[in-house]
């Protein structure tokens, strides 16, 4: 058995006392804090990192997936994107790929000018319980320990940290063995010609990502995961995901610590070995690897209703609906038996809507979750989680949160239990 000690009972002072909290500041978390406060709600949003954005930005995951359909904040973003130049347009079409640090001042003057309270570098570690019902949040940052009152609590984590540090149950991993899809250390890479590795990679026309594994093993590496892609994002500017972390546990500090610094070191060997291959790689180097690992799964908080496969099979409509996901099964080999890169699926994807329901926490009122913490299944969850879909989930949070607010009831009140029909 582990050791373990009994802390001093401590008094926590109360630092904010806010209609809407939104814990994690990601793309869910940036969707659900906007509306929140666009809502009429007094809104803090708290996030661990020094910037907001998530994988976007701390991941280095310059890649926006499942976006193109939706309207609202993250049609928003893409728009403010676009007016900054943030986003190349090769051949006259616009990139998925964004400027990291366009993104990151982005977010910040929106939450600004919305009028969200920022809480950067404070990271969520408890949650205090009463009648069914969370009353504060604790933190924990340079002032120490902190406590935040709401009325209503967001858990945009990735992770679903709140929801289980309040005893939320909740499912992680695939149902039968727990095994999760791997993490990946992101980098952005820089000084090579976009026309001379045209032959490499991904994102202009001509999909050509295939190419960079037998690149990098003629480089004498054979990377982690078994298709590296170098997307373009801007002039010489390329990210690189080419690392897969297998069984490594998005809940468990040192597991994650060891996986970070296992990704980073094979970024930069896999950089340094095209490198000494000469043109056209001599001049590639490393700009920046993720401060924090990419983290695909955590914990998916059991909810009111839960996304499953059969819903992309049947391509679900719902009354409650707050986002039309279109991106398909997306598993990345959860082990290296089952192959270092995307596994097999025989699962066709419909367009399918995610209701509000899936983000109203089963086992607490006034609790909600966005982004890849909802209730769904491993399949549905390899498909709903990518950024588009994020922002729009927590956009919906955020709204329901502040209208539950205005008619002083619970989120789950607004809608049928159900159907979904609006009450
Ligand atoms: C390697 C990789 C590649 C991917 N590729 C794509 C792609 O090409 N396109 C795409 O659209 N999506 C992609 N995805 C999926 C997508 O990035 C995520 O699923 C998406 O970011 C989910 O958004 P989120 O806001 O739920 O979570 P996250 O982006 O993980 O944001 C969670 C936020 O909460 C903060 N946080 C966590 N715990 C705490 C705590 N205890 N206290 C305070 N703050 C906390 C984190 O710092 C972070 O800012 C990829 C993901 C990974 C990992």
């Amino acid at each position: 058995m582990n050791k373990v000690i009994t802390e001093n009972q401590r008094t926590t002072p109360v630092a904010e006392e806010v209609d809407v909290l939104v814990c994690g500041g990601g793309p869910a978390g940036i969707g659900a804090a906007l509306a929140a406060a666009r809502g009429g709600a007094k809104t803090c949003l708290l996030e661990s990192q020094g910037c907001l954005g998530g994988v976007w930005t701390a991941g280095l995951l310059a890649w926006l997936i499942d976006y193109g359909n939706k309207d609202g904040i993250m049609r928003e973003i893409v728009d403010q994107l676009d007016a900054l130049g943030a986003r190349a347009c090769p051949e006259g079409k616009p990139s998925n790929g964004f400027d990291v640090e366009i993104m990151k001042a982005l977010l910040e003057d929106l939450c600004m000018d919305a009028g969200v309270i920022l809480r950067l570098n404070h990271y969520l570690v408890d949650a205090v319980v009463a009648d069914g019902k969370i009353t504060h949040a604790i933190c924990e940052s340079k002032s120490g320990r902190e406590a935040i009152s709401a009325k209503a609590f967001i858990d945009c984590t990735g992770d679903g940290d709140l929801a289980a540090r309040a005893g939320c149950g909740f499912e992680l991993g695939k149902a039968d063995t727990g095994e999760t899809q791997p993490m990946s250390m992101l980098a952005l890479v820089a000084g090579i010609d976009p026309d001379a590795v045209r032959a490499f990679h991904y994102g202009l026309p001509g999909d050509a990502r295939g190419n960079l594994k037998a690149e990098m093993e003629r480089a004498g590496l054979s990377p982690s995961y078994a298709m590296p892609t170098l997307s373009y994002v801007r002039d010489d500017l390329f990210f690189l995901m080419a690392n897969h972390e297998y069984g490594a546990s998005a809940i468990d500090g040192k597991s994650l610590s060891d996986a970070t610094v296992r990704g980073r070191r094979e970024v930069h060997q896999l950089v340094n070995a095209l490198r000494n291959l000469g043109d056209p790689w001599s001049r590639l180097h490393i700009v920046a690897t993720g401060a924090h690992i990419g983290v695909r799964e955590g914990r998916r908080i059991h909810g009111r209703y839960q996304v499953t496969a059969e819903d992309l099979v049947q391509g679900a409509r719902h009354p409650d609906a707050v986002c039309r996901a279109t991106f398909e099964v997306d598993v990345h080999a959860t082990d290296k038996k089952h192959g270092s890169g995307v596994e097999p699926t025989t699962i066709r994807t419909q367009p399918y809507d995610i209701p509000l329901r899936a983000l109203i926490a089963k086992d607490l009122d006034g609790l909600m979750m966005a982004g890849r913490c909802i209730s769904g299944d491993f399949l549905a969850h390899s498909s709903y989680r990518v950024t588009g879909n994020a922002v729009a989930m927590g956009e919906g949070a955020g709204r329901a949160a502040a209208e539950a607010i205005r008619r002083k009831r619970y989120p789950h009140e607004l809608c049928d239990p159900e159907t979904g029909e609006s009450i």
